[in-house]
Protein backbone atom coordinates (compact mmCIF):
# COMPACT_ATOMS: atom_id res chain seq x y z
CA UNK A 1 0.00 0.00 0.00
CA UNK A 2 1.86 3.15 -0.89
CA UNK A 3 0.47 6.87 -1.97
CA UNK A 4 -2.10 8.95 -0.42
CA UNK A 5 -4.75 8.00 1.32
CA UNK A 6 -8.29 10.35 1.22
CA UNK A 7 -9.96 9.97 4.32
CA UNK A 8 -12.75 12.71 5.43
CA UNK A 9 -11.15 15.92 5.56
CA UNK A 10 -7.19 14.67 6.22
CA UNK A 11 -4.77 12.90 4.19
CA UNK A 12 -2.72 9.78 5.31
CA UNK A 13 0.41 9.54 3.78
CA UNK A 14 2.56 6.72 4.60
CA UNK A 15 6.02 7.22 5.32
CA UNK A 16 8.61 5.06 5.56
CA UNK A 17 9.42 3.20 8.79
CA UNK A 18 10.91 4.85 11.71
CA UNK A 19 14.14 2.84 11.73
CA UNK A 20 14.74 3.12 8.18
CA UNK A 21 14.91 7.01 8.62
CA UNK A 22 16.98 7.48 11.72
CA UNK A 23 20.52 6.02 12.68
CA UNK A 24 21.11 2.28 12.34
CA UNK A 25 23.31 2.85 15.33
CA UNK A 26 22.20 1.92 18.71
CA UNK A 27 20.34 4.21 21.15
CA UNK A 28 23.55 4.64 23.60
CA UNK A 29 26.83 4.05 22.47
CA UNK A 30 29.56 3.92 25.20
CA UNK A 31 33.33 4.51 25.22
CA UNK A 32 35.33 1.26 26.58
CA UNK A 33 37.41 2.08 29.48
CA UNK A 34 41.06 1.79 30.22
CA UNK A 35 42.22 -2.17 30.33
CA UNK A 36 38.58 -2.97 29.94
CA UNK A 37 37.49 -6.65 28.83
CA UNK A 38 35.77 -7.01 26.16
CA UNK A 39 32.94 -8.85 27.39
CA UNK A 40 32.60 -5.80 30.42
CA UNK A 41 31.99 -3.44 27.87
CA UNK A 42 29.48 -5.61 26.20
CA UNK A 43 27.61 -6.26 29.59
CA UNK A 44 27.63 -2.34 29.97
CA UNK A 45 26.22 -1.83 26.42
CA UNK A 46 23.76 -4.18 26.73
CA UNK A 47 22.20 -2.55 30.11
CA UNK A 48 23.00 1.22 28.68
CA UNK A 49 20.42 -0.05 26.02
CA UNK A 50 17.92 -1.45 28.10
CA UNK A 51 18.80 -4.92 27.46
CA UNK A 52 19.55 -7.70 29.99
CA UNK A 53 22.90 -9.06 29.81
CA UNK A 54 21.33 -13.03 28.88
CA UNK A 55 18.79 -11.68 26.09
CA UNK A 56 22.20 -9.06 24.70
CA UNK A 57 23.74 -12.68 23.05
CA UNK A 58 20.74 -12.82 20.31
CA UNK A 59 21.01 -9.55 19.75
CA UNK A 60 24.43 -10.46 18.27
CA UNK A 61 23.39 -13.69 16.98
CA UNK A 62 24.67 -15.92 19.58
CA UNK A 63 23.40 -18.47 21.81
CA UNK A 64 23.20 -18.73 25.42
CA UNK A 65 26.12 -19.98 28.05
CA UNK A 66 29.46 -17.80 28.65
CA UNK A 67 28.75 -16.58 25.16
CA UNK A 68 30.56 -13.17 26.16
CA UNK A 69 33.80 -14.67 27.75
CA UNK A 70 33.75 -16.52 24.60
CA UNK A 71 34.00 -14.08 22.20
CA UNK A 72 36.82 -12.64 24.86
CA UNK A 73 38.70 -15.44 23.51
CA UNK A 74 37.74 -15.57 19.77
CA UNK A 75 35.40 -12.47 18.30
CA UNK A 76 34.38 -13.51 14.95
CA UNK A 77 34.73 -10.61 12.04
CA UNK A 78 30.83 -10.45 11.31
CA UNK A 79 30.26 -9.97 15.39
CA UNK A 80 33.59 -7.07 15.20
CA UNK A 81 31.99 -5.33 12.47
CA UNK A 82 28.46 -5.62 13.65
CA UNK A 83 29.68 -4.00 17.04
CA UNK A 84 31.23 -1.24 15.21
CA UNK A 85 28.66 -0.28 13.03
CA UNK A 86 25.90 -0.18 15.88
CA UNK A 87 28.46 1.54 17.89
CA UNK A 88 30.83 3.87 16.15
CA UNK A 89 33.20 2.72 18.20
CA UNK A 90 36.92 1.87 16.16
CA UNK A 91 37.48 -1.57 14.99
CA UNK A 92 40.91 -1.76 16.47
CA UNK A 93 39.46 -0.28 19.70
CA UNK A 94 37.10 -3.61 19.69
CA UNK A 95 39.94 -5.84 18.85
CA UNK A 96 42.07 -4.47 21.84
CA UNK A 97 39.98 -5.56 24.18
CA UNK A 98 39.90 -9.39 23.26
CA UNK A 99 42.63 -11.56 24.96
CA UNK A 100 43.09 -13.08 21.64
CA UNK A 101 46.56 -14.07 20.67
CA UNK A 102 48.96 -12.74 23.33
CA UNK A 103 51.80 -13.93 24.94
CA UNK A 104 49.78 -14.18 27.95
CA UNK A 105 47.26 -17.07 26.09
CA UNK A 106 48.96 -19.73 28.01
CA UNK A 107 48.17 -17.87 31.61
CA UNK A 108 44.74 -17.05 30.73
CA UNK A 109 42.15 -18.68 33.25
CA UNK A 110 39.65 -20.99 31.92
CA UNK A 111 36.02 -20.19 30.73
CA UNK A 112 34.37 -22.54 33.60
CA UNK A 113 30.67 -21.48 34.35
CA UNK A 114 30.62 -23.65 38.25
CA UNK A 115 34.00 -24.02 39.95
CA UNK A 116 34.25 -26.29 42.82
CA UNK A 117 36.43 -25.21 45.83
CA UNK A 118 39.89 -24.39 45.06
CA UNK A 119 39.00 -24.68 41.31
CA UNK A 120 39.69 -21.62 39.43
CA UNK A 121 36.93 -19.35 37.98
CA UNK A 122 36.73 -17.68 34.59
CA UNK A 123 37.15 -14.29 36.17
CA UNK A 124 38.76 -12.28 38.89
CA UNK A 125 38.06 -8.86 40.40
CA UNK A 126 39.16 -6.33 43.42
CA UNK A 127 36.34 -4.81 45.07
CA UNK A 128 37.64 -1.76 45.79
CA UNK A 129 39.04 -0.79 42.28
CA UNK A 130 34.64 -1.72 41.42
CA UNK A 131 34.06 0.45 44.22
CA UNK A 132 36.22 3.24 43.09
CA UNK A 133 35.06 3.19 39.54
CA UNK A 134 32.34 5.63 38.29
CA UNK A 135 31.23 2.94 35.72
CA UNK A 136 32.62 -0.49 37.75
CA UNK A 137 34.02 -2.94 34.87
CA UNK A 138 36.03 -5.70 34.47
CA UNK A 139 39.98 -5.61 33.77
CA UNK A 140 42.08 -7.70 31.02
CA UNK A 141 44.41 -8.17 34.06
CA UNK A 142 41.93 -10.26 35.96
CA UNK A 143 42.09 -12.71 33.53
CA UNK A 144 45.66 -13.40 34.15
CA UNK A 145 46.36 -16.81 36.50
CA UNK A 146 49.94 -15.16 37.76
CA UNK A 147 47.84 -12.00 38.94
CA UNK A 148 46.34 -12.61 42.39
CA UNK A 149 46.65 -9.13 43.76
CA UNK A 150 45.48 -5.33 43.16
CA UNK A 151 48.95 -3.20 42.78
CA UNK A 152 46.83 0.04 43.90
CA UNK A 153 45.11 -1.80 46.82
CA UNK A 154 47.15 -3.98 47.99
CA UNK A 155 45.01 -6.87 49.18
CA UNK A 156 44.17 -9.69 47.15
CA UNK A 157 41.90 -10.42 43.97
CA UNK A 158 38.52 -12.31 44.59
CA UNK A 159 37.14 -14.92 42.09
CA UNK A 160 33.44 -15.74 43.37
CA UNK A 161 30.65 -13.81 45.28
CA UNK A 162 31.63 -14.04 49.07
CA UNK A 163 27.50 -14.69 49.61
CA UNK A 164 26.95 -17.25 47.33
CA UNK A 165 30.50 -18.18 46.84
CA UNK A 166 29.18 -18.48 42.69
CA UNK A 167 31.60 -17.41 40.21
CA UNK A 168 30.96 -14.01 38.27
CA UNK A 169 28.10 -14.67 35.73
CA UNK A 170 26.84 -11.18 34.54
CA UNK A 171 26.67 -13.28 31.15
CA UNK A 172 23.59 -15.23 32.20
CA UNK A 173 22.37 -11.92 34.21
CA UNK A 174 18.20 -11.81 33.48
CA UNK A 175 18.02 -8.20 35.13
CA UNK A 176 18.83 -4.83 34.29
CA UNK A 177 21.39 -4.77 36.95
CA UNK A 178 25.01 -3.25 36.15
CA UNK A 179 27.98 -6.21 36.39
CA UNK A 180 28.86 -5.43 40.10
CA UNK A 181 25.88 -7.22 41.10
CA UNK A 182 26.11 -11.25 41.74
CA UNK A 183 24.20 -12.47 38.57
CA UNK A 184 23.25 -15.17 41.06
CA UNK A 185 22.13 -13.67 44.32
CA UNK A 186 22.25 -9.85 43.62
CA UNK A 187 25.13 -9.10 45.90
CA UNK A 188 26.92 -5.99 45.47
CA UNK A 189 30.63 -7.16 44.71
CA UNK A 190 31.71 -3.42 45.79
CA UNK A 191 30.82 -4.42 49.46
CA UNK A 192 33.03 -7.22 49.35
CA UNK A 193 36.05 -7.92 51.88
CA UNK A 194 39.12 -7.36 50.78
CA UNK A 195 41.10 -10.60 50.42
CA UNK A 196 43.96 -10.70 52.31
CA UNK A 197 47.79 -11.15 51.05
CA UNK A 198 51.22 -11.16 52.49
CA UNK A 199 53.52 -8.53 51.40
CA UNK A 200 56.20 -10.78 49.88
CA UNK A 201 53.26 -12.36 47.94
CA UNK A 202 52.60 -8.98 46.70
CA UNK A 203 55.46 -7.93 45.53
CA UNK A 204 56.50 -11.61 44.03
CA UNK A 205 53.30 -10.89 41.74
CA UNK A 206 54.53 -7.04 40.97
CA UNK A 207 58.00 -9.19 39.98
CA UNK A 208 56.13 -11.66 37.92
CA UNK A 209 53.66 -9.19 36.25
CA UNK A 210 57.01 -7.23 35.42
CA UNK A 211 58.57 -10.17 34.08
CA UNK A 212 55.87 -11.33 31.86
CA UNK A 213 56.08 -7.95 30.12
CA UNK A 214 59.98 -8.03 29.60
CA UNK A 215 59.76 -11.10 28.72
CA UNK A 216 57.25 -12.63 27.01
CA UNK A 217 56.56 -10.27 23.66
CA UNK A 218 59.58 -11.62 22.79
CA UNK A 219 58.31 -14.90 22.15
CA UNK A 220 61.78 -16.14 22.34
CA UNK A 221 63.09 -19.98 24.16
CA UNK A 222 62.98 -17.98 27.08
CA UNK A 223 59.27 -16.68 27.45
CA UNK A 224 58.38 -20.26 26.95
CA UNK A 225 60.75 -21.54 29.40
CA UNK A 226 59.33 -18.25 31.92
CA UNK A 227 55.59 -19.72 30.96
CA UNK A 228 56.39 -23.28 31.66
CA UNK A 229 57.71 -22.03 35.26
CA UNK A 230 54.68 -19.74 36.03
CA UNK A 231 52.25 -23.00 34.91
CA UNK A 232 54.51 -24.98 37.19
CA UNK A 233 54.38 -22.66 40.25
CA UNK A 234 52.20 -24.69 42.52
CA UNK A 235 54.47 -27.74 41.90
CA UNK A 236 57.39 -25.36 42.83
CA UNK A 237 55.34 -24.27 46.26
CA UNK A 238 54.46 -27.97 46.71
CA UNK A 239 50.84 -26.96 46.63
CA UNK A 240 49.61 -29.62 44.44
CA UNK A 241 51.54 -32.11 42.33
CA UNK A 242 48.70 -32.76 39.91
CA UNK A 243 47.54 -28.65 38.47
CA UNK A 244 48.85 -25.79 37.04
CA UNK A 245 48.84 -22.32 38.02
CA UNK A 246 45.19 -22.10 35.84
CA UNK A 247 43.45 -24.72 37.55
CA UNK A 248 43.92 -23.13 40.92
CA UNK A 249 41.16 -20.71 42.48
CA UNK A 250 42.82 -17.16 43.55
CA UNK A 251 42.58 -18.03 47.15
CA UNK A 252 44.57 -20.97 46.49
CA UNK A 253 47.23 -19.18 43.98
CA UNK A 254 47.38 -16.71 47.22
CA UNK A 255 48.48 -19.35 49.28
CA UNK A 256 51.21 -20.51 46.33
CA UNK A 257 52.51 -17.30 45.76
CA UNK A 258 53.09 -17.05 49.99
CA UNK A 259 54.70 -19.77 49.62
CA UNK A 260 57.36 -19.37 46.93
CA UNK A 261 57.83 -16.06 48.27
CA UNK A 262 58.85 -17.40 51.23
CA UNK A 263 61.96 -19.83 49.43
CA UNK A 264 64.56 -19.82 47.06
CA UNK A 265 63.57 -17.27 43.56
CA UNK A 266 65.16 -20.51 41.77
CA UNK A 267 61.92 -22.19 40.87
CA UNK A 268 62.19 -19.09 38.50
CA UNK A 269 65.95 -18.13 38.40
CA UNK A 270 67.54 -21.14 38.49
CA UNK A 271 68.69 -23.41 35.45
CA UNK A 272 68.87 -20.94 33.23
CA UNK A 273 71.30 -18.96 30.87
CA UNK A 274 72.89 -16.10 32.98
CA UNK A 275 71.54 -13.15 31.62
CA UNK A 276 68.04 -14.63 32.55
CA UNK A 277 69.04 -15.86 35.60
CA UNK A 278 70.13 -12.68 36.68
CA UNK A 279 67.51 -10.59 35.26
CA UNK A 280 65.16 -12.77 36.94
CA UNK A 281 66.57 -12.99 40.26
CA UNK A 282 67.48 -8.98 40.49
CA UNK A 283 63.94 -8.33 39.55
CA UNK A 284 62.54 -11.06 42.04
CA UNK A 285 65.17 -9.88 45.19
CA UNK A 286 64.22 -5.89 44.24
CA UNK A 287 59.97 -6.95 44.54
CA UNK A 288 59.56 -5.66 40.74
CA UNK A 289 61.34 -3.54 37.93
CA UNK A 290 60.62 -0.38 38.81
CA UNK A 291 62.18 -0.94 42.59
CA UNK A 292 64.93 -2.37 41.14
CA UNK A 293 65.31 0.77 38.76
CA UNK A 294 64.97 2.97 42.23
CA UNK A 295 67.64 1.27 43.79
CA UNK A 296 70.17 2.16 40.76
CA UNK A 297 68.86 5.56 40.24
CA UNK A 298 70.18 6.04 44.07
CA UNK A 299 73.14 4.65 43.99
CA UNK A 300 73.57 6.92 40.76
CA UNK A 301 72.36 9.69 42.63
CA UNK A 302 75.56 8.61 46.26
CA UNK A 303 78.11 7.99 43.54
CA UNK A 304 77.38 11.86 41.75
CA UNK A 305 77.44 13.00 45.66
CA UNK A 306 80.83 11.44 46.51
CA UNK A 307 83.55 14.20 46.46
CA UNK A 308 85.36 13.79 43.18
CA UNK A 309 88.51 16.50 42.07
CA UNK A 310 86.98 19.07 39.48
CA UNK A 311 88.43 19.17 36.19
CA UNK A 312 87.48 20.44 32.77
CA UNK A 313 85.12 18.97 30.46
CA UNK A 314 86.99 18.15 27.25
CA UNK A 315 84.54 19.89 24.16
CA UNK A 316 81.50 17.57 23.24
CA UNK A 317 80.82 14.44 25.82
CA UNK A 318 83.10 11.57 26.51
CA UNK A 319 81.16 9.02 26.09
CA UNK A 320 84.28 6.56 26.76
CA UNK A 321 84.35 8.08 30.10
CA UNK A 322 80.71 8.03 30.50
CA UNK A 323 80.59 3.97 29.87
CA UNK A 324 83.53 3.54 31.66
CA UNK A 325 81.59 5.54 34.48
CA UNK A 326 78.47 3.27 33.91
CA UNK A 327 80.36 -0.12 34.25
CA UNK A 328 81.87 0.96 37.35
CA UNK A 329 78.48 1.82 38.77
CA UNK A 330 76.90 -1.27 37.50
CA UNK A 331 79.59 -3.25 39.22
CA UNK A 332 79.11 -1.87 42.25
CA UNK A 333 75.19 -2.44 42.01
CA UNK A 334 76.45 -6.09 41.22
CA UNK A 335 78.15 -6.30 44.66
CA UNK A 336 75.00 -4.66 46.62
CA UNK A 337 73.38 -7.51 44.68
CA UNK A 338 75.71 -10.26 46.00
CA UNK A 339 75.36 -9.03 49.42
CA UNK A 340 71.64 -9.24 49.14
CA UNK A 341 71.87 -12.43 47.68
CA UNK A 342 74.14 -13.93 50.57
CA UNK A 343 71.85 -11.97 53.09
CA UNK A 344 68.87 -13.94 51.41
CA UNK A 345 70.61 -17.51 51.58
CA UNK A 346 71.67 -16.61 55.20
CA UNK A 347 67.97 -16.17 56.04
CA UNK A 348 66.84 -18.89 54.41
CA UNK A 349 69.08 -21.41 55.47
CA UNK A 350 70.12 -21.99 51.60
CA UNK A 351 73.66 -24.06 51.20
CA UNK A 352 75.75 -22.23 48.61
CA UNK A 353 76.47 -25.42 46.76
CA UNK A 354 73.00 -25.71 46.47
CA UNK A 355 72.61 -22.28 44.96
CA UNK A 356 73.88 -22.40 41.39
CA UNK A 357 72.60 -18.69 40.83
CA UNK A 358 75.76 -18.15 43.57
CA UNK A 359 78.04 -18.46 40.47
CA UNK A 360 76.44 -16.50 37.75
CA UNK A 361 76.37 -13.14 40.66
CA UNK A 362 79.65 -13.87 41.45
CA UNK A 363 80.86 -13.93 38.00
CA UNK A 364 78.78 -10.65 37.04
CA UNK A 365 80.31 -8.88 39.82
CA UNK A 366 83.56 -9.24 39.14
CA UNK A 367 84.77 -5.51 37.40
CA UNK A 368 87.09 -7.33 35.20
CA UNK A 369 84.69 -9.87 33.77
CA UNK A 370 81.82 -6.46 33.45
CA UNK A 371 84.52 -4.39 30.95
CA UNK A 372 85.20 -8.31 28.78
CA UNK A 373 81.98 -8.99 28.91
CA UNK A 374 79.63 -5.94 28.00
CA UNK A 375 80.87 -4.46 24.81
CA UNK A 376 81.39 -0.60 24.05
CA UNK A 377 79.10 1.46 22.20
CA UNK A 378 79.16 2.42 19.03
CA UNK A 379 79.11 6.38 17.66
CA UNK A 380 76.49 6.08 15.19
CA UNK A 381 77.63 7.32 11.93
CA UNK A 382 81.43 6.56 13.11
CA UNK A 383 83.81 4.64 14.33
CA UNK A 384 83.54 2.51 18.05
CA UNK A 385 84.33 5.28 21.18
CA UNK A 386 88.33 4.38 21.95
CA UNK A 387 88.31 3.78 25.86
CA UNK A 388 88.75 6.31 28.20
ZN1 LIG B 1 42.06 -2.64 43.38
ZN1 LIG C 1 26.21 -14.24 44.87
Amino acid sequence: MNGQVTGAGFNIELRERYGNLVSDRWPVSIDPLPDELLSSWLHRLAIANGIAPRSFASVLGLGVGMWSSRLDLALPRHVAVLLGHRTAIAHDTILKMTMTGGALAPLLLPLRENARRNRSTWMQYCPSCLAGDAMPYFRRKWRIASRVSCFEHRCGLRDRCPACRSGIATFNQTELLPQHYCAKCGFDLRAAPKASISVAARQLDRSVADLCRLELPTGSRTAKDLIARLLRAPVSAGISFAKTLTTLSTSARVRCFEQLAADSPDWLAGNTDAATAYRRWAILVAGGHEPLIARFANLLEKHQESPRPKRSSPAGADRAALFEAYLRVMCVEGVRAQRDHVEYRHQHQIGESDDKRCVIVDRRVNSADCADTVRRPTVSGGAPDKPG
